[in-house]
């Protein structure tokens, strides 16, 4: 088959194998006509289910200690040079409360992997937040934990749980995460989805040594865990890991793998990431323009917004939330899109 027709059968099937997906992807490398029509086909397939509306959530950068030591991550354990943070309860409701007169009705908790935090300590930061906040719905992003604990937190009212897979290749994911398995991250993404978590998976586009086959694995196994959100930005190099000289991933990858994300899952929320605004001025505009329907402003305390640094120049840190708000609002409309501040469930969660 030629790549036109492979495109138009997994924008008609949501559905490719191996082989064709990376055809796809090789041809989409150079093929700048078939590139535009592969964003105009994520873009419509976007509008059918969603329309016109981007959904917005509050980001809360909660604690930046990390028991882990992800290569490409400025806030890996062996940075010695991290001011670090936690936020306790008060303060994590005060972004709350912020968020919520902002109009926020998502707030995503985002750390490290930081053993400070016990399953009560968060189960009560989960309670206090749905006690103060009812009609918000609470996402965790705090790595791996046990079937047990993502029960608990369910059960206290968390009902979205975000966890990249980072790159479905066991080699590269080797490489990244010496300390880590990949088979355990999967495992923890599959008992996330049978608890009944909306989940969120995702990965880096521009990794050292990544090609086409390890990008085409990444959206066999999207396809194979059908997650309700993909996360998806480029890598970003930060000056304090080993790979500080790596250069940052591509823009246009990333965004033919945001647009194919759309074709393989059409109806999944697929956040405009920050890291993608931090590798392109408008380069969070140009996500939504091709399919992209979130987006995570922060509401983390202006002052610490520059010790979760996950990797350099990251944007806005000293930006106030209103700010934020406004600003992403402003980038929205004049995108051609619709703010959307309800809690934005999965289409399929509604
Ligand atoms: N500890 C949580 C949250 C991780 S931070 C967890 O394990 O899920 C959120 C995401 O930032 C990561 O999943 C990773 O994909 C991304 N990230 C980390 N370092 C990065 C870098 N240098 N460039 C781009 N993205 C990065």
């Amino acid at each position: 088959m030629n790549t036109k027709a492979l495109l138009y059968k997994l924008y008609n099937e949501n559905n490719l194998n191996f082989d064709e997906t990376l055809e796809l992807l090789n041809d989409l490398d150079t093929n700048l006509k078939l590139r535009n029509e592969l964003f105009a086909c994520s873009l419509e397939t976007k509008e059918k289910y969603y329309q016109k509306d981007v959904y917005m959530r509050g980001l809360i950068e909660f604690s930046n200690y990390c028991k882990q030591n992800c290569l490409y991550c400025g806030i890996q354990r062996s940075n010695k040079n991290v001011k670090r943070y936690r936020l306790n309860r008060n303060d994590i409701l005060n972004c709350c409360k912020e968020g919520y007169e902002l109009g926020f009705r998502t707030f995503v908790l985002q750390g490290g992997e930081d053993s400070y935090y016990t399953d009560e300590i968060l189960i009560d930061i989960i309670k206090s937040i749905k006690n103060d906040f009812k009609d918000c719905a609470i996402t965790l992003s705090i790595g791996e934990k046990s079937y047990d604990s993502y029960l608990k937190y369910f059960n206290a009212g968390a009902s979205r749980f975000l966890l990249r897979h980072e790159t479905a290749d066991s080699d590269l994911y080797n490489y990244f995460h010496p300390e880590m398995d990949l088979e355990n991250r999967k495992q923890c993404l599959f008992d996330l989805k049978k608890i009944g978590y909306q989940v969120g998976a995702g990965f880096m586009v521009g990794l050292k040594g990544q090609t086409n086959s390890h990008l085409a694995k990444d959206l066999i196994f999207l396809k194979e865990l059908s997650p309700h959100m993909v996360g998806i930005g480029p890598y970003l190099s930060h000056k304090d890991t080993i790979l500080k000289d790596c250069k940052n991933g591509d823009l246009n990858k990333t965004l033919i793998m945001l647009a194919l994300t759309r074709l393989f899952l059409p109806k999944v929320l697929l956040p405009s990431t920050t890291a993608l605004g931090t590798l392109d001025n408008t380069g969070r505009e140009k996500a939504l323009k091709i399919g992209c329907n979130v987006v995570m402003p922060n509401l983390s305390p202006t002052s610490l917004r520059k010790d979760y640094s996950l990797y350099d120049n990251k944007i806005c840190t000293g930006d106030e939330a209103a700010h934020c708000r406004k600003c992403i609002q402003r980038r929205i409309e004049n995108s051609g899109f619709k703010i959307n501040m309800g809690k934005g469930d999965h289409i399929d969660f509604k």
